[in-house]
């Protein structure tokens, strides 16, 4: 996203002089870095088409982007010239999350497109992104920055949240994006912290106990998707600290928890991570949920 705007700014820039190192304050780049530039737009899943009364928007609020937004913001924008820059710019974030009908509406726009308006899909697994979206864009593969880079900046970023940042850092491998929307994010360190005591509670518990967490994942899948999605993501982080567990700082909170499941060997955790892995793998091809749940349950190595 962060290379989307600048992207943006440096095709738009009304600065010639300007160095480029520094943040520009020409009018085009002020008002990119403020998101109010008429040839500048963001699509992203909570987005939401101008008519307040739209039946899909409402249905299905921040599940997927919606025919109406994409066509909206792109179908009907792309016959426009752009306002006050050279380009119009339209990026969509996680363009997985585009329906099927949003990505089978855009095929059209895509191949005759002009010149001076472009389309910027946001996607971490192209294979999630349809081979016909995929076949009319250019590719542009972006390498994942080292934890040790993402902390440097974030410290740089952030030089008074150290702790935030070490806590962060040590579990799992965010991306940049994600390492900033959970420093910016107050729930985020009250929640994760409930979730693994949760989670060290399942895993210690009887079968039953396991088979009505089990129970509780699929009844909240049906309501909230992306907090249990995010639950699985904290137990694999959580396996995958625990196999690099000799690094870890030994001040913090999780440490108390790793210690629980240190002694289980790398081959169980292993296992654990893969049924985590196959768990979300199936929700993704929209197998029944309390199926996946329960057997991730059952095939729990402890
Ligand atoms: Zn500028
Ligand atoms: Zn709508």
């Amino acid at each position: 996203m962060s290379l989307a705007k600048d992207f943006s700014k440096l095709i738009n820039c009304q600065d010639d002089s300007s160095d480029k190192d520094k943040i520009c304050k020409c009018i085009s780049c002020d008002k990119i870095n403020n998101l109010a530039h008429p040839d500048f737009t963001i699509i992203e899943r909570s987005s939401m088409c101008s008519d307040t009364k739209c039946v899909s928007c409402k249905s299905t609020k921040g599940q997927q982007i919606r025919e109406c937004v994409i066509s909206e913001n792109i179908i009907s924008k792309s016959r426009f010239k752009p306002f006050m820059s050279n380009y119009k710019v339209v990026v969509i974030n996680q363009a997985n999350y585009l329906s099927k009908v949003s990505s089978e509406s855009l095929l059209k726009t895509l191949e005759d497109i002009d010149s001076n308006f472009l389309i910027i899909f946001l996607i971490e697994n192209l294979s999630d992104l349809t081979e016909t979206i995929i076949s009319r864009c250019q590719i542009w593969k972006l390498n994942k920055i080292s934890n040790q880079n993402i902390l440097e900046i974030l410290l740089e970023k952030y030089p008074d949240r150290e702790k935030d940042i070490a806590e962060i850092m040590s579990f799992g491998s965010p991306t940049l994006g994600e390492a900033s929307d959970m420093l910016n994010d107050p729930i985020f360190f009250e929640e994760r912290q409930e979730v693994l005591r949760r989670i060290v509670k399942i895993f210690n518990s009887p079968m039953s106990d396991k088979l009505n967490y089990s129970k509780e994942l699929s009844l909240l899948y049906r309501k909230d998707k992306e907090r249990v999605l995010n639950e699985l993501r904290i137990w694999k982080n959580l396996f995958r600290k625990i196999l690099r567990a000799e690094d870890a700082d030994e001040n913090l909170e999780t440490i108390s928890i790793l210690k629980l499941i240190k002694e289980k060997n790398k081959l169980k955790i292993k296992k654990n991570i893969e049924n985590i892995l196959s768990a979300e793998n199936n929700l993704k091809f929209n197998a029944i949920p309390s199926l996946v749940f329960d057997n991730f349950i059952i095939n729990l190595e402890v």
